[in-house]
């Protein structure tokens, strides 16, 4: 489904990706898990078009992305969840999702996802009319991952969705990306410095250091990994 082929990205001088390359299935999920500025957010943004990328090629579905604009990326079913969430603060539950729908127009499919997030997440169909800015941590990230729902992706770009959240609600997040990937097939692309929790989700994981994939695997057999386990996962 999505192919990184040598991609090498830089911010001025600085090389945050070197000879990067990667390989997506329909219906997986994949993990990128790796230390603090080992280059992982830079990878989401060189897919979703916000970070250019040098050389090497980036390809979904067969077409060519990494030289189309963020919004054209997006039509084609590819959307990212931001480290941070980023809703929009002073909007409320309904405006911020309304925001993931700015490229479709047809209604009832729409009201259909509507229902199909509210029933993910009921905390939001009962806050519908509150200021984004106002929801908790959890329900905020809830939120931006409906967003992200609204645009009916067919790949869905997670940065660390698990940051700043408390242990349960990490897990009730987690367990709504397996049902989005298992219910809505929607393939899922997750970086994580939970390296724990990313690798019991995801079928398959890439290990970056320094803006290099030192390591791939499935991701059972990464968590049986000694280095993964010594570096990564504090065994
Ligand atoms: P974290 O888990 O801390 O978010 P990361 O693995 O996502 O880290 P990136 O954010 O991709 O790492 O950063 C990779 C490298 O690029 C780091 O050395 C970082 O300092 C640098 N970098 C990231 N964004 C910028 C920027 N806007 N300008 C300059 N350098 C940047």
């Amino acid at each position: 489904m999505l192919k990184l082929k040598n991609v090498q990205a830089f911010y001025g001088n600085i090389q945050a990706l070197k000879d990067i390359s990667m390989d997506i299935k329909e219906g997986e999920i994949i993990t990128l898990i790796g230390a603090n500025g080992a280059g992982k957010s830079t990878t989401l943004m060189t897919i979703c078009g916000i970070v250019p990328v040098r050389s090497g090629e980036i390809i979904f579905e067969g077409q060519t992305i990494n030289k189309m604009p963020p919004n054209k990326i997006v039509a084609l079913g590819i959307s990212q969840v931001p480290e941070g969430r980023h809703i929009f603060p002073y909007l409320t539950v309904m405006e911020n999702l309304d925001m993931g729908t700015f490229l479709r127009n047809d209604k009832d499919g729409i009201k259909q996802d509507l229902n199909y997030v509210f029933t993910l997440f009921p905390r939001l169909a009962e806050r519908r009319n509150q200021a984004g800015g106002t929801l908790s941590g959890g329900e905020q990230q809830m939120l931006a991952i409906s967003r992200a729902i609204m645009t009916r992706p067919r790949l869905l770009l997670l940065d660390e969705p698990s940051l700043g959240l408390a242990p349960i609600v990490t897990r009730q997040i987690f367990d709504i990306i397996k049902k989005v990937n298992k219910e809505n097939k929607t393939t899922i692309f997750l970086v994580e410095q939970n390296a724990n929790l990313a690798l019991n989700v995801a079928d398959r994981g890439y290990v970056m250091e320094n803006g290099v994939i030192t390591m791939t695997d499935t991701g059972k057999n990464l968590l049986a990994n000694e280095n993964v386990q010594k570096a990564y996962l504090g065994i």
